[in-house]
């Protein structure tokens, strides 16, 4: 069965690949949607991106909604963190995925009876390919805006090219950005309030997300981490980011200093996610709930982080 759906969902992808993110003759007239401009043009997934998504099969494995905390969802595939905040107002969606699987999202926002109309605001953590790829879809699809981070905001909009570690080897359908935020500002929207923390380094925009949720009387603060990895990034002479050091170090502090009850992320394995998840299924009720977990998270990148800076810089030296 699983082999069936992961076919089904490969095959999707290859149809979408073919006619990707163009409307079905009949579908709304998007001519009045700003979010539709993304996808006017034809968008093929290309083969890097293929096998980007296929090397990383939990970004596209199925994964039943589930509510975090309050007002706070679980709607993502298994692993890649998507979260939907619910409010009388409107509902904001952090994140969209891998470009071609936005069905699997919007197909776990309906399974908790949540019209997608209903979502009115699309944020995003960062620009990469894997949590920007499915928005320009959802944004379409929903209705949505799309709020970003201004230093994210050109990538967004360029659908990842030019990135200044990937190039053009991850893009995406580019996300029309209806509003832009800076550090430390804070979102009314509607009866939610979230805050964006820009903690930059992974991409220049990269953004912590903190808002709180409550269940009758407890109130607890919810923490969609930034990534704080670098995956093979050049830390040394990049030209196309020179503060890129200095901005990750700003990264690992804000983040561990950052209020944090509930640890979330765009990759649930940052903050041992699903190892709470399973501990709370079996009966520890506030197991989600890991005061420590964003400065253990920020700990360790960093330690890897120095690691790989120690490392580039005595090959920057070895080659003079
Ligand atoms: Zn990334």
């Amino acid at each position: 069965m699983r082999l069936l759906i992961a076919a089904a969902l490969l095959c999707g992808l290859i149809v979408q690949s073919a006619r990707a993110q163009v409307p079905a003759s009949g579908q709304k007239n998007t001519a009045n949607n700003p979010s539709w401009t993304g996808l006017q043009k034809p968008f093929r997934i290309p083969a890097s991106e293929r096998k980007n998504i296929a090397n990383h099969p939990s970004w596209t494995a199925p994964q039943k909604p589930f509510r975090i905390y309050g007002n706070t969802w679980y709607v993502g595939p298994r692993g890649l963190g998507v979260f939907l905040v619910t409010a009388r107002t409107g509902n904001v969606l952090i994140d969209g995925g891998v470009p071609g699987y936005a069905p699997l999202i919007e197909a776990n926002i309906r399974d908790l009876g949540i019209n997608l109309h209903d979502i009115k605001w699309i944020l995003n953590s960062h620009a990469h390919s894997d949590h920007a790829g499915g928005m320009a879809r959802l944004a379409h699809d929903t209705g949505a805006q799309v709020i970003a981070n201004a230093a994210d905001t050109p990538l967004l909009e360029r659908g990842g090219h030019d990135d200044p570690e990937y190039g053009d080897g991850f893009p995406y359908p580019p996300v029309h950005v209806a509003r832009t935020m800076t550090d430390g500002e804070i979102l009314h929207l509607g009866d939610l309030v979230l805050t964006a923390h820009s903690t930059p380094g992974h991409t220049k925009g990269n953004t912590t997300w903190t808002w709180t949720s409550c269940e009758d009387q407890r109130c607890l603060q919810m923490v969609d981490v930034g990534s704080l990895s670098a995956p093979d990034y050049k830390l040394i002479g990049n030209p196309k980011y020179s503060a890129i050091v200095t901005d990750y170090e700003h990264s690992f502090a804000l983040v561990a200093a950052l209020p944090c009850d509930i640890p979330l992320a765009p990759h649930p394995e940052m903050v041992d996610f699903w190892e709470r998840v399973t501990k709370r299924r079996q009966g520890d009720a506030d197991a989600l709930i890991d005061p420590a977990g964003c400065r253990a998270y920020a700990k360790d990148a960093r330690a890897s982080f120095e690691a790989q800076l120690t490392k580039q810089a005595a090959e920057a030296t070895s080659v003079k």
